[in-house]
This record gives structure tokens, sequence and C-alpha cells, in this order.
């Protein structure tokens, strides 16, 4: 699976090369998506781009030997693990306590037929009964094992995690572990569809990527598009005294809360940088959102969009470390303004 083979989510893409390309991709990446959103061919191509032999700029080459395998989900040092529980098709002693290498075939299957499968999909094809799956601690425990392991021949060992949400609370602590001391040369890759039943401090170990939705628009928070709108027409009219009071306002926020805004703020600028292309469908707007994006992607310059995500990245970054909040977000606001 190369990017080029992913459907939408252009410039999410686009980003994800760039912080590969400029060694600013998180160990740890978690992919929120909607139900059957795309993240897992977006996760497998970002995981073939990482081990490609023959890498071009934006993408794999899709031919290598390491291409190869991943593309067939055949690649030694690539792992998944999944919810599951036990159902009839297990051996008695498999059914005391049933993990994802138990349904792998089934789960490739899928996954090579329809990588934009849904969590029933899922659930049907490993031939899942009444009773819910779960990643449990032996599940952990088996991933901990594979990830031990020294990479048999690619340049990073990979591990999908799909839905880390049903990992149970034990589960949740040794895959916070492995995220603390990640055993070197790998790359973990989350897929959830319930960012908030994730434990906090699993997903601020995360670099933490949206997919667009694919079906019709949610309204976005007034309240943080409003903030947001209000700097970014500060920095196209280059007014820096507009600024004050949208700084002012995000220091005194909690962490959580500023966090929530510079995620916002990323989510935002993808959906502008669409408009931009004229890909409005994908941008999933209302209408009322739409009018006023129009706008500002006409006043916005193309290579802003890179510098600002990772601008935001940065004081995302800062207020994880604790930085003065006071110190990020004027640095943010300012440097939005000089480059706009
Ligand atoms: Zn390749």
């Amino acid at each position: 699976m190369r990017f080029a083979d992913v459907k939408g989510n252009e410039g999410l893409k686009k980003s994800l090369v760039h912080m590969m390309n400029s060694g600013r991709l998180s160990h740890a990446i978690l992919f929120v998506e909607e139900n059957g959103g795309g993240a897992f061919p977006l996760a497998l191509a970002l995981a073939q781009a990482v081990n490609c032999r023959q890498a071009l700029p934006d993408d794999s080459c899709g031919e290598c030997s390491q291409c190869y395998k991943i593309g067939k989900l055949i690649h030694p040092d690539l792992h998944f693990a999944f919810p599951v529980s036990s159902t009839s098709s297990l051996t008695d002693s498999e059914k005391k306590a049933p993990v994802s290498d138990y349904f792998l075939s089934s789960f490739k299957e899928l996954a090579l037929a329809n990588p934009y499968f849904t969590e029933q999909d899922l659930y049907e094809a490993i031939g899942l009964e009444s009773k819910s799956a779960v990643i449990s601690a032996n599940e952990a425990r088996k991933i901990f094992e594979k990830l031990s392991l020294k990479a048999a021949e690619a340049a990073y060992k990979t591990i999908i995690i799909y839905l880390p949400e049903k990992m149970n609370p034990e589960a949740s602590n040794k895959l916070l572990k492995l995220l603390e001391e990640p055993p070197q040369g790998t790359l973990f890759l989350l897929i959830t569809h319930a960012s908030e039943r994730i434990l906090q401090t699993i997903r601020s170990r995360c670099q933490i990527i949206y997919l667009q939705p694919t079906g019709g628009a949610a309204p976005l928070n007034p309240a943080l598009r409003e903030s947001f709108d209000a700097i970014l027409q500060a920095g196209i009219d280059k007014r820096i005294i507009d600024l004050f009071p949208e700084w002012e306002n995000l220091a005194g926020l909690g962490r959580e809360k500023q966090k929530e805004f510079c995620l916002f703020a990323q989510s935002y600028l993808r959906k502008i940088f669409m408009v931009s292309c004229g890909l409005e469908g994908l941008a999933a707007l209302t209408s009322e959102e739409e009018a006023r994006v129009r706008t500002l992607a006409r006043k916005i310059k193309p290579s802003f969009y890179e510098k600002a995500f990772i601008f935001l990245e940065d004081a995302i970054s800062s207020i994880e470390s604790n930085v003065n909040p006071k110190l990020v977000f004027c640095d943010l606001c300012d440097r939005l303004l000089l480059s706009l």
C-alpha cells in the first residue's frame, strides 16, 4: 500500500511524509478515524514508507522486497493486535486466553480484500459471536514479546494496534510501559474510534492524527473555531494587536484544553487546505463553515499549512513539557503571524 493508493486525506498524507522526511515522526502515532475511515491503509502506507529500500521523496517505491511483504501483510517485522474473544473455532486451550494471533489469517484476508474494513467487518471475519471483544493483558504480553525480538529485516518493527480503546486496564498499563520505554527501532501505529476512552497517559505519548470523516459534516466546535479564525485573521491583516486577547485567553486555559485547541487548529487547517485545493467534499464542512473557510483559503499562502502544522506540534510538545503557557502561545501566535 503506497500513500498514492490511499483514498482521500491528501493533506494528512503530505504531513506524514513531511514529518518522516524531517525526522519528526513520533515512535507512536494514534490515528483517530470514524469506523471504516481508512486509518488502516494509511498506517500500512506509513509502515511501508519508513521501511522502503528505494523510497521516493513523497512515497514508498511499491516494488522493493520490503514494500512487497508489507503490502501482502507477510513481513516478519509487521505485527497486528486487535480485539478478540473466544469463538467456537478455537481449541479448548486457546479459548482460555484468546489472542489476535489465533485469528491472524482471517484478519489478513479481510484487510487485503478491504483495507477500509469496519469494526463489524472484523468481528464478522473472525467469527465473533455475541461476546464482546477485548485486547487482553495476555495480548499485551504477546506484543511485548514480539517487539523485544530483534527486527528480522526491516528498519522498523511495526505494530498496528486496532482499537486500543478495547484494552482492559492491565493491558493498557502494559502498553503504556512499552510506549514509555520503547524497544529500539519500533513504530507503534494505533487506530482508534474513541480516543477519549484510551488512557490519557497513553494518548500523551502518541502523536495524534485525525482522519477526515468520510460521511457528512459534523459542526466544528464554535468556540475553538472563532478563536483560531481570529488568530488567522489577525495574521492575514498583520495586526499583531488583535492577537493579544487570543493568546492571553489560550494561556489561561488548562493544559488539556490548550492541547485540544492545538489539535483542533491542525484539523481545521487541513480543512482550509482541502478547500483551497478544491476538495470541499473531503473537508466535510457545514455551509456556514464553508463560506468562512473559503474566505480564509483565498488569503492563505500554500506554504503556510505545513509550517503552521509544525508550529502547532511544537506548541503541543511545549505544553506537555510544562513550558510557561504565556510563552507557548505568544510564540505560537507570533510564528503564525509571520508565516501568513
Ligand atoms: Zn519499496
